[in-house]
């Protein structure tokens, strides 16, 4: 089979959405699908029987959702464009503003609830690129500047905070968003948690979630949403690449017909080492390579692997959990070919969902 490609697999994918089904059943809270995180058309279908909807940040997300999923949309952009917001409106249930400049320049043009998204100002995120509550962040409402007597119309709060966290973070967020804004709480009809809740990780705690979930509905009469990205989509696929040439300077170097910097772009932005199926750390194993990508960007690198076998031209190398934050990420960088994007079915079918080629390249240069 020609790679790269992506390759998601449907069993996996469903796994995580029943967990978030059971979630939302014991909890009462709506899970949306941060399309930010995960946006694969060929399985919108699968997320749309569990998930209550999507989440977006601007138009072509939420016409994304409209046309491929069912359910809510929810559109929160850090600002709205002007000729863009009579469309969003239209496609939106819910719209989430920045600030209160967006709120009194759109509120009359909102068709559906409007939300006010707020900076609870604490956060224990990984980095700082990752980082909703970081110093000057541009990103929600801090107390300081909210302004409690401009509120008509105003339906729910919104805060964003975390990134790959477990739910000890979420109870520190929420006493915060609690403290700050309890009073406005009560008035709402409703109140999203944001992302970064790393739900389908091994070892979350999903009964405390549930829990956490219960009493605050329970405190303040409200319907409450969470909008995962990442906990949807993970590890639920794998991105296949082939070996093209082997170098040797001081080490053995696998060049593969893809590339870090432009389809696996958080193990350099975040970073991280991805993992790779049948391989150890370097030198775990008899015979240790160091996978690179096929641009000419010298830190284009995946990390150093050792393998039982000697690797050679032709060999396949499978990266693991490649689907959150790639597809959606990925760039055609010094011309190198999109990975397609393909399902695993169920039943063993191997489904192309798109196949890319230089026309995608043309198009955007
Ligand atoms: C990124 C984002 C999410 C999803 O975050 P994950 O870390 O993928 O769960 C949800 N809501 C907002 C506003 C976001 O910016």
């Amino acid at each position: 089979m020609n790679t790269p490609y992506y390759l998601c697999e449907e069993k996996l994918l469903r796994k995580n959405l029943e967990l978030l089904k059971k979630l939302s059943d014991e909890s009462g809270a709506k899970i949306l699908l941060a399309l930010k995180g995960f946006a694969f058309s060929g399985l919108a279908d699968l997320v749309s029987e569990y998930l209550s909807g999507c989440t977006c940040s601007g138009l072509h997300e939420a016409k994304f959702a409209k046309e491929y999923f069912k359910g809510e949309i929810h559109t929160f952009s850090p600002a709205f464009i002007q000729s863009d917001f009579d469309e969003i409106s239209d496609l939106s249930n819910h719209i989430v503003f920045n600030s209160f400049a967006q709120l009194n320049k759109y509120r009359a043009r909102v068709k559906g609830s409007i939300g006010l998204r707020v900076n609870p100002e604490v956060s224990s995120s990984p980095v700082d690129l990752y980082n909703p509550c970081g110093e000057y962040s541009r990103l929600g409402i801090t107390c300081k500047n909210f302004d409690a007597a401009n509120l008509k119309g105003v339906e729910g709060l919104h805060f964003h905070a975390l990134c790959e966290q477990d739910v000890d973070a979420l109870e520190e967020v929420l006493k915060s968003f609690e403290a700050k804004w309890g009073d406005i709480i009560s008035t709402c009809k409703w109140v999203n948690f944001g992302g970064g809740h790393h739900i389908t990780k091994k070892g979350y705690d999903v009964k405390k979630l549930i829990k956490l979930v219960r009493d605050f509905k329970a405190k303040y009469s409200v319907d409450v949403y969470i909008e995962p990205g990442e906990a949807v989509g993970w590890q639920s696929g794998t991105l296949h690449t082939t070996v093209l040439d082997i170098v040797d300077n001081g080490m053995k170097i696998a060049l593969l017909d893809s590339s870090a910097e432009a389809h696996m772009p958080d193990t350099l932005a975040m970073p991280y080492r991805a993992e790779v199926r049948n391989a150890g750390l370097a030198n775990e194993k008899k015979y240790t390579y160091r996978l690179a990508g096929n641009t000419c960007l010298a830190g284009d690198i995946m990390g150093d692997y050792s393998f039982d076998e000697p690797l050679h031209v032709g060999s396949k190398i499978i990266f693991e959990d490649q689907i959150h934050y790639t597809i959606v990420k990925n760039t055609t960088f010094n011309g190198i070919k999109l990975p397609d994007l393909k399902i695993l079915r169920e039943n063993g079918d191997i489904e192309m969902v798109r196949e890319f080629g230089y026309e995608e390249y043309r198009r955007r240069n």
